[in-house]
């Protein structure tokens, strides 16, 4: 049981709900989640985890997903403050880890400014989940010295703003969030500043969850290897020599092989 220090009525916990799979949730996680007495989601959360609700308990899908917005950034952190002051306990569901990409930063400010104690829950992200399932390390001694988090998702009709030059490095692995939509950009892009075409991608679809998906080939096929993934799913790329183990073992023996579904 939560201990009444952990969760005091008035205040919000914005709680990191990992990549879909509820036994990925921290044990900290189920206790605020038992404890609340409103939750807040995204459009994300799987299934598995909402079911761990408790049936008295309130939740409010604030449902985000790409190009969607049910509710604006706006609007959620006035719903948030809102139960924050009318004395409840309130839990903000988040995809993954809420610190990364995940505008916790937004909700936590707004709070906050309002003198509303705000504490954070760390999740798994989806990077993590995504290389657990693939088989491969996201850093590689020797090989891949560094890891980034980029998000590719750009406001409509305006240009994704990166460093493309520093993200060519080729001892880097990128994990790009909301990407699908850009990822032929992102190749693009990349291998105008240099990063090897050969350089060996994975894509993985609702990682841990049961209809996860993953693809695998090469920078130079990245927006064509993606042309099979529908936009509502949630889609992770990995891009680095850290996840050529994979791509080894399973295009030995073929020259022509860019790509391929792992069941
Ligand atoms: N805070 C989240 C990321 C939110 S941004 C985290 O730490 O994971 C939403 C993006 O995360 C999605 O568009 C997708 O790129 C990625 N993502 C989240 N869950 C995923 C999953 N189960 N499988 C693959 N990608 C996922």
């Amino acid at each position: 049981m939560p201990s009444p220090h952990e969760f005091a009525p008035g205040t919000v916990w914005l709680v990191g709900a990992g990549p879909g799979d509820p036994d990925l949730l921290t044990r900290k996680a189920l206790r605020l989640i038992e404890a609340a007495d409103i939750v807040f989601h995204d459009a994300l959360i799987g299934r598995g985890v909402l079911d761990l609700i408790p049936e008295g308990t309130e939740r409010v899908s604030v449902g985000k997903r790409a190009g969607r917005h049910s509710k604006d950034q706006g609007t959620i952190n006035d719903l948030l403050l809102a139960a924050a002051q009318a004395g409840r306990r309130v839990l903000r569901l988040k995809g993954g880890d809420p610190s990364i990409f995940g505008r916790s930063g937004e909700e936590t400010s707004h709070l906050s400014g309002h003198d509303i104690p705000v504490h954070v829950c760390p999740g798994i992200t989806a990077a993590s989940a995504a290389a657990a399932s693939s088989g491969v390390s996201l850093t590689l001694r020797g090989l891949a010295r560094s890891l980034t988090f980029v998000t590719a998702h750009a406001r409509a009709g305006e240009a994704i703003d990166l460093d493309w030059s520093a993200l060519a490095a080729p001892q880097g692995t990128l994990a790009v969030y909301m990407g699908r939509a850009a990822a032929g950009t992102i190749a693009a892009r990349l291998m105008a500043v240099g990063r090897d075409p050969a350089t060996p991608v994975l894509i993985v679809v609702n990682a841990s969850l049961p209809d996860e998906r993953i693809v695998h080939g090469r920078l130079s096929a990245l927006s064509f290897l993606v042309e099979t993934i529908s936009d509502d799913d949630p889609t992770l790329l990995l891009i680095g020599e850290a996840v050529r183990s994979l791509d080894t073992k399973i295009t030995r023996n073929t020259d022509r092989f860019v790509a391929s579904a792992v069941e």
